[in-house]
């Protein structure tokens, strides 16, 4: 089916009246972003919603990329183009720049943004994980107001979030932390496809040492929860080669990888374990 289903069609004015319309309209509306994750499950008949409510108008308001002394507010509807091209993103947190050249292709990321990205929860979706990575914060504002939920609570599952029928995700926020840096290492079976397995690492050093680190996997079914083994493990450590491996092998532990028509279960743990050391060795590489 490329058809999708038949819609009414809103378009917002602001945050407030992108709230109003939720309200108004009920559970059966749905916000439409850059549309590259919606409208093809609408095509595809596996989201049906009765009204669609587009966002694009507010781009004005909620496009912005802003440093401030504690950290960056990144807009919901940042386009997956302005992160790549963002100087000041990649100074501060080169993952951003390593995820956003393998997302897609130049069209998806012309009109796709960073709030649809966390939004669609999807398990490949590279922006959870350097989101997840970062220990950014999602701003949700809703017709009580405004509410701030952490990244690692934010998805509750495959293709579901914290943010209510009435909520509008408006703003990321990524804290600032000295001595640290971060990298994002993804294998794709071609050129602009969704990730087979892919991980993001961020380590901070005192010296050569790890005195924190996170990481993340996309793709691999992985339970975070896990991962406190994983930086036991690193911390008090140089991010050797050996070390990373070790890690990496750790955290392949903690997923659980599914066979499908991009590879075998067996196949993405390797890559879980791999692109791990390959994250963590670059992050540290890239520490000054
Ligand atoms: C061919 C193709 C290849 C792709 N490859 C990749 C890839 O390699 N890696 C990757 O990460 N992604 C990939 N994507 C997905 C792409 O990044 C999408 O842009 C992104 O997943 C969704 O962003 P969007 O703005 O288009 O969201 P939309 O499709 O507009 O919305 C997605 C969901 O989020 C909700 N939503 C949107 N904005 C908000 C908001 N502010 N508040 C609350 N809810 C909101 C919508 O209601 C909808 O449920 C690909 C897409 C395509 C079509």
């Amino acid at each position: 089916m490329q058809v999708p289903g038949p819609f009414e069609y809103e378009r917002a004015t602001s945050v407030v009246d992108a709230i109003g319309l939720l309200e108004r309209l009920g559970s059966e509306a749905r916000l439409v972003a850059g549309g590259h994750s919606l409208l093809p499950m609408m095509k595809l008949r596996l989201a049906n919603p009765e009204y669609l409510i587009d966002i694009n108008p507010l781009h004005d308001e909620l496009g912005h990329i802003t440093v401030e002394p504690s950290g960056v507010r990144i807009g919901a509807m940042v386009r997956h183009r302005e992160l790549l091209e963002s100087a000041e993103l990649a100074a501060l947190w080169p993952i951003f720049r390593d995820a956003e050249r393998v997302i897609a292709d130049p069209v998806v990321r012309n009109r796709g943004t960073i709030g649809g990205s966390l939004c669609q929860a999807d398990p490949a979706e590279d922006l959870s994980t350097v989101c997840e990575v970062l220990d950014a914060t999602c701003v949700l504002q809703g017709p009580r107001g405004e509410r701030s939920i952490a990244m690692s609570e934010f998805h509750l599952g495959p293709y579901e979030t914290a943010a209510a029928d009435n909520e509008i995700l408006t703003e990321i926020r990524i804290p600032f932390r000295d001595h640290g840096s971060n990298a994002y290492a993804k294998v794709e079976r071609r050129v602009g496809d969704w990730a087979i397995a892919a991980a993001g690492a961020a380590v901070w050093l005192d010296g050569p040492v790890v005195v924190e680190a996170r990481i993340g996997l996309t793709a691999v079914n992985a339970d975070p929860s896990g991962f406190g083994e994983v930086y036991e493990f690193l911390i008090g450590k140089p991010c050797t080669d050996e070390v990373a491996l070790y890690a990496g092998d750790l955290a392949s532990r903690h997923c659980e990888p599914v066979t499908d028509q991009r590879g075998t279960a067996e196949y993405k743990r390797h890559l879980a374990k791999e692109l791990t050391r390959r994250a963590l060795r670059t992050a540290a590489g890239r520490v000054h």
